[in-house]
């Protein structure tokens, strides 16, 4: 029987992020490793390969779809409430130790990450998504920047059914890549994991493509979100904490900065769990540097007020939230503070529609046939 690495080589189709070298070589622009692969082998995240002078790319399948809160995300300052339809590929440019998502995103490179794949087309999972009354589609789950190309006709498609679209990604982008996507993506989280090279390094990055990506993605005009897993013993020193958060003051106060709580996972089981009072410490850092959304995540009801949105001008509550779940909802239709009428920054909608689902949950009808893998 076929390797998962065969069967995902017949499910491709040629990219459209690169260009052709000399000697039949190409050179890959999905992500910041920049691969200049030869004829016959494989990029960095082993999913995109040179075949005979063309780049393939994966197609025509995912790993996984579910139905997630957009908080789960974590989105905060888009559309409260909304179903997000999320699915992923396999594969991804980093290795973190840690990852939270590896059955997927480590699939080619750790035989222990059995996640079959599911032939699926753009129509399907945008029909899939309005069944389920979704407002937002994302691709998730593996590295989203190394399947682009797909991502893009699954946004096209959303896009005509009238939803909006999001990328939940490591940020290690290529300017190519950015203004590849800019039409098609309305909304982009980036996993910022670390303020020092060397620990980048350490999960197979470097961390230059990733800052720099976060400043155009924000002069382009996404609605940009970050995330900071802290992870004791890794990134949670108070100097680290606070250069991180300066630079991201420096790219906008106004972009949400979410610090959450590492739990032991994957291969990364010797740091202790991360503790309340340690989020709390890394969000008086990130509001002292002049960000004007902190937000706690991971352990609900603990971070005193933290999952919350507060206006910035009057401090009025103006979204209560406890997990995913949305309690209270007081914007006005603008996204404005209905107390001093500040305005929010965000992509609100029309207003709050309620909220489907405070927790994930697998698609009712999945239509999706699995593409059968023996590993090896
Ligand atoms: S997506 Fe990144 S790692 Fe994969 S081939 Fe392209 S540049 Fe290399």
């Amino acid at each position: 029987m076929a390797t998962l690495q065969e069967v995902l080589q017949e499910t491709v189709r040629e990219g459209e992020l690169y260009e052709k070298m000399e000697r039949g070589f190409v050179r890959c622009y999905a992500c910041g490793h920049c691969c200049r692969i030869p004829d016959g082998q494989l990029g960095v995240c082993k999913v995109r390969y040179n075949e005979g002078g063309k780049l393939l790319v994966p197609w025509g399948y995912v790993a996984s779809a579910q139905c997630d809160p957009i908080e789960k995300k974590p989105f905060f300052h888009a559309y409260p409430g909304a179903l997000a339809y999320s699915f992923g590929m396999m594969g991804c440019d980093l290795h973190c130790a840690y990852c939270q998502n590896w059955v997927t995103s480590q699939a080619l490179r750790d035989p222990n990450a059995v996640s079959p794949p599911l032939r699926a087309t753009p129509e399907g999972l945008v029909r899939e998504a309005l069944e389920h009354g979704a407002r937002v589609v994302v691709s998730t789950y593996n590295e989203p920047l190394i399947t682009s190309e797909w991502a893009v006709a699954v946004f096209k498609e959303a896009r005509a059914a009238g939803l909006a679209t999001g990328f939940v990604s490591n940020g290690n982008g290529t300017p190519q890549v950015l203004e590849y996507l800019r039409p098609w993506v309305d909304l982009y989280k980036v996993d910022l994991k670390s303020f020092e090279d060397r620990q980048y390094r350490q999960l197979g990055g470097r961390m230059q493509p990733i800052l720099e990506t976060i400043g155009r993605l924000h002069e382009m005009g996404f609605w940009v979100e970050i995330v900071t897993l802290i992870v004791p013993g890794f990134n949670d020193s108070d100097d680290e904490l606070k250069r991180l958060a300066e630079f991201l003051a420096g790219v906008s106060p106004d972009i949400p900065w979410h610090v959450t709580a590492f739990h032991k996972d994957y291969k990364m089981t010797e740091p202790e769990n991360t503790s309340a009072r340690t989020l709390l410490r890394a969000a008086e850092i990130g509001k002292a540097a002049g960000l004007r959304f902190v937000y706690a995540g991971n352990l609900p009801g603990r971070t005193e007020g933290l999952e919350n949105t507060y206006c910035p001008n009057c401090h009025q509550l103006l979204i209560e939230r406890v997990g995913f779940h949305v309690l209270a909802y007081r914007l006005t239709a603008e996204g404005s503070c209905p107390d001093c009428g500040a305005a929010i920054p965000g992509r609100w909608g029309a207003g709050f529609q309620g909220q489907i689902a405070a927790f994930p949950f697998l698609p009712r009808f999945q239509r999706f046939d699995r593409i059968r893998t023996g590993r090896r």
